[in-house]
């Protein structure tokens, strides 16, 4: 039987309604309207597109959202004089410093320089921290929104065994971590990984967040695996696809996230709940 395909964007759209209504109740009840700040430095136009949705996003669910493209040739000294300000403003809950920046500027340097309370995306040492140990203060938006698609099948994470391949800092650890925190046991492959596709073989669960079109294939899926498809790349001929070979892996999997439509609208849904959490953290609720 085909795999149930989990709708990415439906899901998030349920979401989104959700967090418009707790915006509209915590501004009625405290005054207070979360804020988020979108920092772009450059010219990418992946990134722009990305920064467009976020913004666009907050606005319809009612957050207070401010943009702020810089050209690439800001200096290091003006962006952290940036994310400072930003920190002390209290009309800002969440700041956003969207990735890659442009060759030079020293990225780790920037992200350590947003406040934790603020670092909505979790990619700062003490967020990392805090997730590691299981006291998470923001859960980074990707690896959240993937927890959140599991959980939308009905199936127990407990006990599976789920494999993540990848382990980036922003979703292939922090994946692999939030999955250990719900009891799964995990293995992490990488580009060093000896047979691969037996180890995926072995997967209740399986996570592709790779960067490479089509990756995945059937011969490497169980039966009725729960497969999340984290990657989105860009064909020659302009078409977005996925780290898994979609209409292959379909046929066998249980469940399967398609790209677009998957992972992606979930991870700005996740962006604002992030938000929201902040500024209710500050109205103390
Ligand atoms: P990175 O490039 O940082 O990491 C890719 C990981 O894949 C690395 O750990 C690398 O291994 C591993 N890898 C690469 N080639 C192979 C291979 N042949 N076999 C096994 N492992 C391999 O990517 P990100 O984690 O940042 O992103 C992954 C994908 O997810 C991208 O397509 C990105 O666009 C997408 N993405 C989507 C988001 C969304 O909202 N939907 C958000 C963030 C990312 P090694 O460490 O050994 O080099």
């Amino acid at each position: 039987m085909p795999a149930q395909v989990i709708d990415g964007k439906a899901l998030a759209q349920a979401i989104r309604e959700k967090i418009s209504e707790e915006v509209h109740l915590l501004e009625k009840d405290t005054g207070i309207k979360p804020g988020l700040a979108a920092i772009l430095v450059g010219d990418d136009p992946a990134s722009a597109v990305y920064v467009r949705n976020k913004k666009i996003a907050c606005e319809k669910a009612g957050l207070y959202p401010q943009e702020h493209l810089l050209p690439a040739s800001t200096s290091q000294e003006t962006l952290l004089k940036l994310v400072h300000q930003l920190n002390e403003d209290p009309r800002i809950h969440g700041i956003l410093v969207q990735l890659p920046l442009p060759p030079g500027m020293d990225s780790q340097a920037i992200l350590h320089a947003v406040s934790p309370e603020k670092d909505v995306d979790g990619f700062h040492p003490v967020n990392v921290g805090r997730l590691v140990t299981g006291d998470p203060m923001f859960i980074p938006c990707t690896p959240k929104g993937v927890i959140q698609m599991i959980d939308s099948t009905g199936q127990d994470i407990a006990g599976k065994r789920a494999v993540v391949i990848g382990r980036s800092n922003i979703v292939g650890k922090p994946v692999a971590m939030l999955l250990l925190h719900r009891h799964a046991t995990v293995t992490i492959c990488h580009s060093r990984t000896k047979d691969l596709p037996g180890v995926v073989r072995e997967a209740d669960i399986v996570i592709a967040a790779i960067g490479k079109p089509l990756f995945v294939t059937p011969d490497m899926v169980k039966e009725g695996a729960i497969v999340i498809d984290v990657g989105i790349n860009r064909l020659a001929n302009g078409k977005l696809v996925g780290d898994v070979d979609f209409g292959r892996v379909k046929e066998l999997a249980g469940w399967i996230t398609p790209v677009p439509g998957g992972v992606g609208p979930m991870t700005i849904a996740m962006l604002l709940q992030n938000t929201v959490e902040s500024a209710k953290r500050v109205a103390g609720k």
